[in-house]
């Protein structure tokens, strides 16, 4: 058995993962409407392809990735494209973002679809495969696939690591997938592993999925390593599990493939395989739809579905006020309902009264130091707090802020109820806006500078030209016959 490593901090809420795993994945109906945003990665929006009026197929690029980190958008099934505008996206300010809104036709009508043999086809073919088929880190992350499978000239990735652990209270989709679908995550790992020409798989799953863990362990066999890993919040972020299962601790600011390592949730898994083994792009993800519902559960639901009509399904109950996408410690709350299910939705928490009350009143800091004691990446989250409320931002920076993975134990040990996440988020959003502005201004001063250089350089041209022509017309007048 393998000896397993630990994180210091971390934290046990509550689970909330029973209410959602008594069902299998069920199959919404086919909405009347999908709005399928441009942006639904890291990176780049992708571009439009399509035009008001215009008929698509199942699986047809509708947005073509722009610059390198950027993903690929496909229509998550056959219609007609009703708008290319500003639609409300799920984003905790509420703005709208660029989306093309789609009318499904029912027939379902799918492109014809290439399926690769990935053995015999180099890694940069299979890179620019997973790029066209719009796979990103379904974990939440978002960030394109291909790249992380192109570890960089000279670097070696000896550990492929998947990602089961599901940390987060209330979150089960990635339960439910492992239970239900873990041929495809086994074969996907197959094809990642092939990719990266990593020596050994290791899947990391908390050891409260039990049937998870034997569905797994029995696709994979004995190719790769399926390891239970202690339930602890939050075990599932990427630096934790790395360190839980190899032992290797990333240090701050370094990427664990600069240690040989690479990262993957388990629906990225599944979907490689979709995208490769069927030439089908990213249309749909499991999404847990619980909380004040009265069926909580698990969804296949296609990207551009309105959570509305996902919740619709589940059976919203009196009292619900508001929903979270993603878990209590690192969702948010949607400003509406009425916005799209995207590639990084993982769970819809209809909130009540009685499952999230109302917090308390912050009080003073004490100084207690157990928001310290439970971070996993070994800060000191009250003198960030500090920093981060006086505006002193290059202190924050000097205490690690962007070390920061914003899991929120720190406010959850917090016994003055402090929103210390809060002020973590505002100091880096400060910072982004700085540095943004910085090179703003640093731009219009080159740019400046290269006006007065190009007026400098027309003018001594134009000098050096007069001064040419009345050379010549002296020339001219020398060179004339004198007149008698
Ligand atoms: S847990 Fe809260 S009160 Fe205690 S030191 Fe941290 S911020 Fe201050
Ligand atoms: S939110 Fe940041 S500071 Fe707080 S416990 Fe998590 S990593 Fe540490």
């Amino acid at each position: 058995m393998r000896a397993l490593h630990h994180f210091n901090g971390g934290v046990h809420p509550p689970e909330h993962k029973g209410e959602s795993t008594l069902r299998p994945i069920q199959q919404p109906p086919l909405p009347d409407k999908l709005v399928i945003p441009l942006h639904q990665h890291i990176g780049n929006s992708a571009k439009p392809l399509v035009d008001a009026g215009d008929t698509v197929l199942k699986g047809q690029m509708i947005g073509k990735a722009e610059g390198y980190v950027s993903g690929a958008i496909h229509a998550p099934t056959s219609g007609k494209i009703l708008s290319v505008g500003h639609e409300a996206v799920p984003h905790p300010s509420g703005l709208k973002d660029l989306c093309i809104v789609l009318e499904p036709d029912g027939l379902e009508s799918w492109i014809d679809l290439q399926p690769i043999d990935h053995l015999n086809m180099d890694p940069s073919t299979l890179r620019n495969r997973l790029r066209d088929a719009g796979v990103v880190g379904l974990g939440g992350a978002v960030f394109p696939s291909f790249i992380k499978l192109n570890p960089g000239t000279g670097k070696r990735i000896r550990t492929l690591v998947l990602n089961g652990a599901e940390c987060e209270p209330y979150i089960t989709c990635d339960d439910m997938l492992m239970r239900e679908r873990a041929r495809e995550i086994i074969e996907g790992a197959a094809i990642m592993r092939h990719m990266l020409h990593a020596e050994e798989v290791m899947i990391g799953i908390e050891d409260n999925k039990p049937q998870a863990i034997s569905a797994m362990r029995e696709a994979a066999g004995q190719s790769m390593e399926v390891v239970a890993v202690p339930t602890i919040y939050p075990g599932g972020g990427a630096k934790q599990l790395i360190r839980v299962l190899t032992g290797i601790e990333v240090p701050a600011g370094e990427r664990s493939t600069d240690l040989g390592v690479q990262c993957f949730n388990v629906a990225t898994a599944a979907s490689v395989y979709r995208a490769i083994r069927y030439g089908e792009p990213v249309l749909s993800r499991i999404v847990t739809v619980t909380g004040n519902v009265k069926n909580p559960g698990n969804f296949e639901a296609l990207v551009g579905t309105q959570m509305a009509h996902l919740i619709d399904q589940a059976g919203p109950l009196e009292g619900s006020a508001g929903a979270i996408m993603g878990g209590p410690m690192m969702g948010f709350d949607l400003p509406s309902t009425a916005v799209p299910v995207v590639k990084a939705t993982n769970c819809i928490i209809v909130k009540s009264d009685a499952l999230f009350p109302e917090k308390p009143q912050p009080m003073p800091c004490i100084r207690c130091a157990r928001c310290a004691e439970s971070c996993p990446a070994d800060l000191q989250p009250q003198e960030l707090y500090w920093f981060a409320k006086a505006g002193n931002f290059g202190k924050a920076q000097e205490y690690a802020l962007f070390d920061c993975i914003e899991c929120g134990c720190c406010t959850y040990v917090c016994p003055s109820h402090i929103p210390l996440v809060q002020f973590y988020r505002y100091a880096k959003s400060e910072i982004w806006a700085q540095e943004r502005e910085k090179k703003a201004a640093d731009l219009a001063r080159i740019r400046h500078d290269l006006r007065l250089e190009r007026i400098e350089r027309e003018k001594r041209e134009k000098a050096e030209r007069l001064a040419q022509k009345s050379a010549q017309a002296k020339t001219v007048e020398h060179s004339q016959p004198e007149q008698k």
